[in-house]
C-alpha cells in the first residue's frame, strides 16, 4: 500500500473516531471500534475514505452492517440500511460522495496546473 493510501486510511479513521467520541453509533459499545464504510468503498470516489461516509461501529454491529454490501444490498437488518446510518451521522450517499470527490482532489499532491500560470512566473 502505498504512503499516501496509508495517510488517507490513518484521516479517515481518525476523523470518523474523533466525531462519534469513539463509541460504536449503534449500540454505545467502545471496544475494537472500526470505521465502516456506509456506502462500500468500490462504489465511492477515493475508495469512500472521507469521513461523510463512515460511522463508528463496534465488531458485532459492523458484521450486521456489512450484511447489506455482502449480500450486494439486497438484505439488511434493521436500522442497518446505509440510509439509516447516514441518517446517524447527519449526512447523506450525495453529500459522501461530494465530499469523497472533492478529498481525492485536496490530496492529490499535484493538482491541476492553472494553464496561464506560467505568464506570471
Ligand atoms: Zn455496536
Amino acid at each position: 500500500m502505498s504512503r499516501r493510501k496509508k495517510l488517507v486510511r490513518a484521516e479517515f479513521r481518525r476523523t470518523v473516531f474523533e466525531r462519534d467520541n469513539h463509541t460504536c453509533r449503534i449500540c454505545g459499545s467502545k471496544d475494537d471500534i472500526a470505521a465502516h464504510h456506509i456506502t462500500d468503498r468500490t462504489l465511492m470516489p477515493n475508495g469512500g475514505y472521507h469521513m461523510s461516509n463512515g460511522i463508528t461501529l463496534c465488531p458485532e454491529c459492523h458484521i450486521k452492517a456489512e450484511k447489506f454490501h455482502t449480500s450486494g444490498g439486497r438484505v439488511w437488518e434493521k436500522g442497518m440500511h446505509p440510509n439509516d446510518l447516514y441518517g446517524l451521522i447527519c449526512s447523506d450517499h450525495e453529500t459522501a460522495v461530494l465530499s469523497c470527490r472533492r478529498y481525492l482532489d485536496h490530496c492529490n499532491p499535484y493538482p491541476p496546473r492553472d494553464p496561464h500560470e506560467a505568464e506570471y512566473t
